[in-house]
């Protein structure tokens, strides 16, 4: 799958950058009927599919650089997404250095949800602790998904203790409730149902929008039939979150990223909700370089 996509929107230059795929069971966590997956041949896809991407977004704008998750690529060979014979690429820090974003300059990182891939290459190790791995950052975790988290954040060899809880304890996270605009056309919006506190992001620069998604969907089908979802997330409150905010996507003529989803997405409206198809880009700008 990809590993870097850039390309404009309005005064922003957007910058995907794939962290690594994982093996994920896609037809065994979505809840697809089995009939339907024997039955309709644009399903195949899904049977067929055994990896994802986990793409983290960066969005300059002139006054603002923001991060949308910070994900790390560190999975041991008996974990159950490690994929084997799979060489990942570079760590996010590497890559956006090679890409000319300084990670001094990142000044809001946003977390979309507390689940592990989104947040954990948000800390790194240095000198015997665990620090910011973009320093001078605010990070936005919604409120709901700190609570839950509680007995984690309590046991100090947890991921969210490196990460999240370091953070809290530096001052540099803040925790959402409902929506929270970044300024210059960056807003988080709550978008409850992958978790509680699942958060996505809209960026509107000169007439153009667009929203990273996170993961309120995971593979293009589930646009289209929004009541597949995978078998964690909450039906009822996805279902009212994608109903919201596809009416105001579609609306807005959107782009959409997912962090599972390679690439970058348009929508056309159909009758019982919305379709996703591969984009076409403009062409990639260039961000100057830093010394
Ligand atoms: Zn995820």
């Amino acid at each position: 799958m990809p590993e870097t996509l850039r390309f404009a929107l309005g005064r922003a230059v957007v910058t995907v950058v794939n962290v690594g795929d994982i093996s994920f069971d896609l037809r065994g966590y979505l809840n697809i009927p089995e009939t339907e997956l024997r039955a309709r041949l644009e399903l195949q896809c899904i049977v067929a599919q055994r990896t994802i991407p986990i793409q983290c977004v960066h969005i300059q704008l002139p006054e603002v650089s923001v991060l949308i998750d910070a994900g790390l690529y560190d999975f041991p060979p008996e974990s159950e997404y490690f994929l084997a014979g799979y060489s990942p690429p570079a760590g996010l820090p590497t890559r956006l250095a090679e890409l000319g974003i300084s990670i001094e300059e990142v000044e809001h990182v946003v977390i979309t949800h507390g689940h592990w891939d989104h947040f954990n290459g948000a800390t790194h190790f240095v000198d015997g602790e665990h620090r910011a791995q973009f320093p001078r950052a605010r990070h936005y975790l919604g409120r709901p998904d700190w609570d839950r988290a509680g007995a984690k954040l309590r046991d100090p060899q947890s991921l969210e203790s490196r990460t999240l809880g370091v953070l809290h304890q530096a001052g540099a996270l803040v925790l959402v409730e409902g929506d929270l605009a970044l300024g210059h056309g960056v807003t988080i919006r709550a978008a409850p149902g992958e978790t509680p506190g699942h958060q996505v992001v809209r960026i509107h620069s000169d007439g153009q929008t667009l929203y990273c998604l996170g993961d309120l969907y995971h593979h293009p089908i589930e646009f289209k039939e929004p009541w597949w979802m995978v078998a964690w997330a909450e039906p009822a409150s996805i279902g009212v979150t994608r109903r919201a905010i596809m009416a105001e996507a579609v609306a807005d003529a959107a782009l959409v990223i997912n962090t599972h989803i390679p690439g970058v997405g348009r929508l056309d409206a159909v009758s019982e909700g919305v379709e996703w198809g591969a984009a076409q880009l403009p062409p990639a700008p260039v961000l100057r370089v830093h010394s």
